[in-house]
């Protein structure tokens, strides 16, 4: 059977009690009318959840849709950070804008200097815990780019994997907009649901460029019933954790430490991992390194005995 370790993807499904709850609502809800105008009770539950108010929240399907909105009204200059997230360049692309690339350190942290010393720049994008590489920017770091004032989006989407909160600079700066996700944590990657937490005048922009059905009813349902479940979002993240230890602490020869559910490999084991029936994730901008996400522990140990082997037999 294959192993599908690629997409960072939690490894388990919702829960059951979840679902049956989630079957009862579509059995008595109207499918034939539009969800009510920006979701305000998912805006709400999302904003109690997170200790803000709703108008402090935005809600798009997938961070992806509130990335491409935000990188769309750039309207210049995106500067982001390499190796990261590819859907930064993707979307600037789409839109015909020019990305200053400003690569991470030998550690993967922020350049910061080169950074700062970049003009012109409309709209930073710092990814923490970073994707592919798995580490978390530093807080200072991440102030003193803030301090530039120029619109900044911190692109949290492994934050409960991570044991760092970025929403106390939200009190300091305005020109910050955090994005998480219920795909990764809450086991909602199919649901496509992700939000921003930002200062009320941003958001309030950003909503304007937003469609007014922008999501389904039944998706907004589900992020709510999730949020009610939290203890098991909880539970999970914590397995996963634990197996991202051992995971790392088995084939550390080959991986970086991380901080989300994944980990960043110092080869290109695709083309390896995949005759074990195992599939990763190639990085083609990379040509020597991949990325495993942490799966169910059955999972882990099917890929640990083949990267222990590949270490066996290359290092
Ligand atoms: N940001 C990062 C860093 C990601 O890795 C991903 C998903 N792979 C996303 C955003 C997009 O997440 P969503 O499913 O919410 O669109």
């Amino acid at each position: 059977m294959t192993v599908y370790l690629d997409k960072n993807e939690n490894a388990f499904d919702i829960p059951e009690n979840v679902k049956y709850e989630f079957m009862e609502y579509i059995k008595k809800t109207n499918l034939n009318r539009y969800p009510e105008k920006g979701l305000p009770s998912l805006l709400e539950k999302i904003g109690d959840f997170s200790g803000f108010n709703d108008e402090n929240i935005i809600v798009g399907n997938g961070s992806d849709e509130l990335l491409n909105i935000l990188i769309n009204q750039a309207k210049g200059d995106i500067l982001i950070n390499t190796p990261t997230f590819e859907m930064y360049n993707f979307y600037a692309n789409n839109y015909g804008y020019n990305t200053v690339n400003v690569p991470l350190k030998s550690d993967f942290s922020l350049d910061t200097e080169n950074i700062i010393n970049k003009n012109n720049i409309k709209l930073i994008i710092i990814c923490s815990p970073n994707n592919p590489t798995g580490n978390l920017i530093d807080m200072g770091q991440v102030e003193q780019i803030l301090e530039l004032g120029i619109p900044t989006i911190l692109d949290n989407a492994y934050y409960e994997f991570s044991g760092e909160d970025y929403t106390d600079l939200l009190n300091k700066y305005d020109n910050l907009i955090i994005l998480r996700t219920f795909s990764k944590a809450f086991s909602m990657a199919g649901l496509r649901i992700g939000y921003g937490i930002a200062n009320k005048n941003v958001i309030s922009n950003i909503k304007k460029l937003q469609a007014p059905f922008y999501m389904n009813v039944l998706s907004a349902k589900l992020a709510e019933i999730m949020i009610d479940n939290y203890s098991t979002v909880q539970e999970h993240v914590k397995y996963i954790i634990n197996e991202r230890e051992r995971f790392y602490n088995a084939v550390k020869e080959i991986a970086y430490d991380s901080k989300a559910n994944f980990l960043f490999l110092k080869k290109d084991l695709y083309s390896y991992m995949e005759k074990h029936d195992i599939i990763i994730r190639k990085l083609p901008l990379l040509k020597d390194r991949s990325r495993i996400t942490v799966g169910k522990k059955e999972e882990n140990d099917i890929a640990i005995d083949a990267i222990k082997e590949y270490i066996s037999k290359n290092l």
